[in-house]
């Protein structure tokens, strides 16, 4: 957890809006974490930073771009199409990372550039549909599809995901189907357990599908409170919220 109260450094890159020199200066205290996660774990690469934007404005995403961030990351449809729709000319990557709906698929398929929270055949089925739709209308990309891996290990499941048995039929099921890459995994650690043993029991997984789709390497992991962990077991992309933009107004 980052402190409120602060020197403001960045000042340069605020253009005088206080609370752009607040993200500026919380964006900075995240990157340094990551570059010291990476190199403590002795990695060379560097994972991706999508910053989870929902329940803030879009001008926040307008800010967070400004200064250099590349991918957001939201979880409600609604909230996402409202907002990338207010933000077309912005140049910025939109990831869904929440529980998705079939029924939203349609309109994910218009503005997202990964789904990381795929967790059922259903849902692989209607996002197939939704992207060739979009493609034929569009001639938007594929969509980056992530396999969400429930990491618990009793059923209770709370924080979502496939069993990691249920992983190979789903990634057969995304790989076969036109317009979907698959991208890897996505977990969040489970509440109150010790990430650094969730963490390393995705890398497993990962190692698992990687063996049978080798390009599916893609390991989307690390929140706030467990970046560093993350690192240490390998994500490729990290998904940082309130570190960055502060706590979430208590909202529906
Ligand atoms: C909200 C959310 C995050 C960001 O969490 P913070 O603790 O705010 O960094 C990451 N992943 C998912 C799936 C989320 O819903």
């Amino acid at each position: 957890m980052t402190s409120v109260g602060y020197d403001n450094e960045q000042g340069q890159d605020s253009g005088g809006d206080p609370r752009t020199a607040e993200l500026a200066h919380r964006l900075g205290l995240v990157r340094q974490r990551m570059e010291s996660a990476v190199h403590v774990a002795g990695r060379t690469d560097s994972p991706r930073l999508i910053v989870v934007t929902k329940f803030h404005p879009a001008a926040d995403v307008r800010r967070l771009v400004a200064l250099g961030v590349t991918d957001v990351g939201e979880n409600r449809d609604q909230e996402a199409a409202a907002k990338s729709a207010e933000l077309t000319h912005v140049d910025v990557k939109w990831h869904f990372i929440g529980q998705l709906q079939s029924n939203k698929a349609k309109s994910v398929a218009k503005y997202a550039s990964s789904v990381q929270s795929i967790d059922r055949v259903a849902v692989v089925d209607a996002l197939a549909k939704a992207i060739a739709r979009e493609k034929d209308a569009t001639g938007r990309s594929d969509l980056d599809c992530f396999i969400q891996v429930s990491l618990d290990d009793d059923a209770g499941a709370h924080r979502g995901g496939a069993n990691p048995s249920d992983v190979e039929v789903l990634a057969g099921k995304i790989e076969s189907a036109e317009g979907l890459r698959l991208a890897g995994l996505m977990a969040v650690a489970p509440l109150g357990a010790d990430p650094n043993a969730a963490f390393e029991k995705l890398a497993g997984i990962s190692q698992a599908l990687c063996a049978v789709h080798p390009a599916a390497t893609g390991i989307s992991a690390g929140m706030s409170q467990d970046l560093e962990a993350a690192v240490k077991f390998g994500a490729t992309h990290l998904r940082i919220g309130s570190d960055i933009l502060g706590s979430r107004p208590a909202v529906g």
